[in-house]
């Protein structure tokens, strides 16, 4: 295996850590080095090459993983927080998450299968989803009934990161920045320093997480998570009335504000002009929900609206799981519109149909 690690300069590295059967490739690990010894910024996928990688890149950067002084997670998703567990146990490093993130965490180590998969059925069947979809879920359920989440093994972390504030690691600035949206306790992370090579404007480099990539967007489902099985009917869990893609918008925002002199996202490649990605950003978020407003002229189910909308390929090659996924996102939508005012549910029986405020032509 070649192992992939970037040298950012200024006590900055980052490791290429593979993610195995997945389009993306792999997830950056940065490496910081400190007063203490090196943190990781996320760790990567959970699979033994992927740790195998994850070694080598530490070694390569001139460490051993026995120095790892601490970890910062950027979310809680599985090709970030993966290997978190084995980092801790090779080095005896803290693990460090924003308290929202955390919090999921926890309930999914909580959550039974039957309790996610009665979430997930009940989430569908009032976003409207056909019975073609809701099937295989009801036999998972059936046969599995009780089986704990493969998430249980995600590591608890042992400190907070608290937005706003400088983390506390010797000889480094670096302020985290609460950027929910992609998830309910995302962070982008601030270093406060002169940019070694000190390219274009700004100031400092942000290791962005998930939330700012150079050449995709993030997806942005609702918060939903396993919820422990006496909350899965669906109406009461954390997040029903959250507006993750309004989170997010201002989470752009805020990002925009901060003028890094260079990004160091966590998929893809470094890069500058974030004032000119978050632009960009905005304008394709603005202009999906436009056209979202214009499908809801006719009143439709999330689901409806999830198959009338743009994907990177036709609705009818989108395979099963990825479905869910859009549904997700189409859910997302529905609610910035309906925040913004310009779509509304219509009454009736059955699942929830929305449709647009301003039908008049
Ligand atoms: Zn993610
Ligand atoms: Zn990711």
């Amino acid at each position: 295996m070649t192992t992939q690690v970037t040298d950012h300069r200024g006590g900055v590295w980052s490791i290429a850590v593979p993610i195995p059967d997945n389009p993306l490739g792999h997830t950056l690990v940065h490496l910081l080095e400190t007063d203490r010894g090196p943190v990781l910024i996320d760790t990567g996928w959970d699979d033994p090459d992927s740790w195998e990688a994850l070694a080598a890149g530490v070694t390569a950067c001139g460490f051993a993983l026995t120095d790892l002084h601490g970890v910062l997670i950027t979310h809680h998703h599985p090709d970030h927080h993966g290997l978190s567990a084995k980092v801790r146990e090779a080095s005896g490093a803290w693990i460090a998450m924003h308290a929202a993130d955390t919090a999921v965490v926890r309930r999914t180590r909580e959550a039974t299968s039957d309790g996610w998969l009665g979430h997930l059925l009940d989430r569908l069947t009032a976003a409207g989803a056909p019975e073609e979809h809701l099937a295989p879920l009801r036999t998972a359920r059936a046969g599995g009934g009780g089986r704990r989440m493969p998430g249980l093994r995600a590591a608890l972390p042992d400190r907070e990161i608290v937005p706003g504030e400088l983390l506390d690691l010797p000889g480094r600035r670096l302020r985290a920045i609460w950027t929910p949206g992609h998830t309910p306790g995302h962070v982008c992370l601030h270093l406060e320093e002169e940019h070694p090579a000190r390219h274009g404007g700004g100031f400092g480099r942000l290791f962005s997480g998930d939330h700012l990539l150079p050449g995709i967007t993030p997806h942005i489902g609702l918060y939903g998570d396993p919820q422990p099985e006496d909350g899965a009917d669906g109406a009461d869990g954390p997040g029903e009335a959250a507006d993750p893609l309004g989170d997010y918008l201002d989470s752009l925002e805020r990002v925009g504000r901060l003028d890094p002199a260079e990004v160091l996202p966590a998929h893809q490649h470094a890069f500058t002009d974030a004032g000119g990605r978050v632009r960009a950003l905005l304008a394709h978020h603005e202009e999906r929900l436009a056209r979202l407003g214009t499908l809801l002229h006719e009143p439709r189910t999330a689901w409806q609206l999830a198959t009338a909308m743009e994907w990177n390929r036709p609705w009818a090659e989108i395979p099963y799981s990825s479905r869910t996924i859009a549904v997700s996102e189409a859910e997302a939508h529905l609610r910035r519109l309906v925040k913004l005012g310009r779509a509304e549910c219509v009454p009736g029986p059955g699942p929830v149909r929305y449709q647009a405020v301003d039908a008049a032509p």
